[in-house]
């Protein structure tokens, strides 16, 4: 019998009406004869409001309650799940992180998964009944709760599909499938058929955040065909899959923003060897992630040392930075929390040469200055001013020719 994993974002569960519009969905499924593992995220605008209370709370922070408190959201919505279920006359039952249970790691705030013990969950589901699984929720080591990172019940909707071998696992959502871009911001973005795991990955992780970025790594990892599709309508969604399955590959496939993003610049660094690691040692101690890195070196033997890091982490960098400025040996640093990264991902540019020169030369004509550059096999990031980050997306999609007449 076919198994699959259904999940439901935020929007698509964010009152009882549209828990219920789900909950039809759900019972569709079954009725077809397929056994059902239900993922369900909190309302819409719930775990915001849970983080902001917990902020509101003062600076004592103990991750481990932060977790308690964010995670509430998906348990009221697995119950209510259920019962929307029941009444339309479907067998099922409620299941939180522990209960099933999702062991995770013990990083609380963004914890990783170890392992899924199946077994009950499959004699109930071979038994007929559904399972509502809360989303974004585990059991840390520590036998207390931890969450998965914001937009994490999609992690839990991949893990479940791999560790119960399911043919298919479908992300439901406010949008009906995959675009070339994010469509609240592009009008004109088109709907993909299809997209690789790796362009998904990338996009992603570039800031199109249809899909969690550990979500689609576990997909790719694992095998599990994913496919993002609207919970309000019935048009087909986006697959994403292995490259060998599209059929007519695109150049770009994608255009991504991402705003979380901040620059800072170390002015006259001292030009040695350690110095980037006695740079970079201290923020990688401190969980910093750095992402895009320039480095020019004068005549006089001084280097400029620019980089990104996540806008939240903005503060802490410069502070750490600034502690260190006398070991580190730099005169000046400039921060700028005023930028935005935006990126042209596709596989097709293994095969084609030009794609970075065509980025440059639209931002150029509409006289938008390029800051830093970064490259990989499949896609071509820039940094530019916060400002221009719209301009920028419009014009590049157009340019790789991504527009719907
Ligand atoms: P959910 O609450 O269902 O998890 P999300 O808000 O996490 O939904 O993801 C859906 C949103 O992702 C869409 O409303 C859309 O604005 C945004 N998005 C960003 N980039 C893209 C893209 N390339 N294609 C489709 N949606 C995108
Ligand atoms: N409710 C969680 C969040 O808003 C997890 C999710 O929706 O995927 O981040
Ligand atoms: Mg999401």
């Amino acid at each position: 019998m076919a198994r699959i994993v259904v999940k439901f974002g935020g929007t698509s569960v964010a009152d009882i009406d549209r828990i219920k519009n789900a909950a039809g969905r759900i019972k569709a499924e079954a009725d077809r004869g397929a056994e059902v593992v239900a993922v369900v995220s909190a309302m819409a605008g719930v775990t915001n409001q849970m983080v902001e209370l917990t902020d509101q709370m003062g600076s004592l922070f103990d991750a481990r309650e932060y977790d308690v408190i964010v995670s509430t959201g998906e348990q009221s919505n697995a119950g209510l799940m259920a019962l929307a279920l029941q009444t339309l006359g479907v067998q099922a039952r409620s299941w939180l992180g522990w209960q099933i249970p999702i062991r995770t790691d013990g990083v609380h705030g963004k914890a990783r998964i170890t392992g899924i013990e199946t077994g009950e969950l499959e004699r109930r589901l071979t038994g007929g009944e559904v399972a509502v699984v809360s989303g974004f929720q585990g059991l840390g080591p520590d036998g207390r709760i931890t969450t998965l990172g914001r937009g994490g019940s999609d992690l839990t909707a991949v893990a479940l599909a791999g560790a119960l071998g399911a043919e298919r696992c479908d992300i439901y959502t406010d949008v009906d499938g995959i675009y070339t871009s994010d469509p609240r911001i592009v009008a004109k973005a088109k709907k993909l058929a299809a997209v690789t795991y790796e362009e998904m990955l990338e996009m992603a992780s570039l800031g199109s955040n249809v899909l969690q970025t550990r979500s689609v790594e576990l997909a790719m990892n694992h095998g599990v065909r994913l496919q993002v599709r609207s919970a309000f309508s019935d048009a087909p969604g986006t697959f994403v899959v292995k490259e060998d399955e599209i059929v007519e590959q695109q150049i770009v496939s994608g255009i991504s923003d991402s705003k979380d993003e901040a620059k800072i610049t170390l002015l006259r660094v001292a030009d040695r060897p350690g110095v980037a690691a006695g740079i970079f040692g201290p923020l990688a101690d401190a969980a910093i992630n750095v992402d895009m890195i320039v480095q020019n070196i004068s005549e006089d033997g001084k280097t400029d040392l620019t980089f990104t890091v996540g806008k939240g982490d903005l503060q802490s960098a410069a502070r750490l930075l600034q502690n260190n400025q006398a070991d580190i040996g730099y005169e000046q640093l400039v921060q700028d929390p005023d930028v935005v990264k935006i990126s042209v991902v596709g596989v097709g540019m293994r095969s084609h040469a030009g794609v970075a020169q065509k980025m440059f030369q639209t931002l150029a004509e509409k006289g938008i200055n390029i800051q830093v550059i970064s490259t990989s096999e499949i896609k071509v990031s820039v940094l530019i001013a916060e400002e221009y980050g719209e301009l920028a997306v419009r014009a590049l999609h157009a340019a790789y020719d991504l527009d719907t007449d």
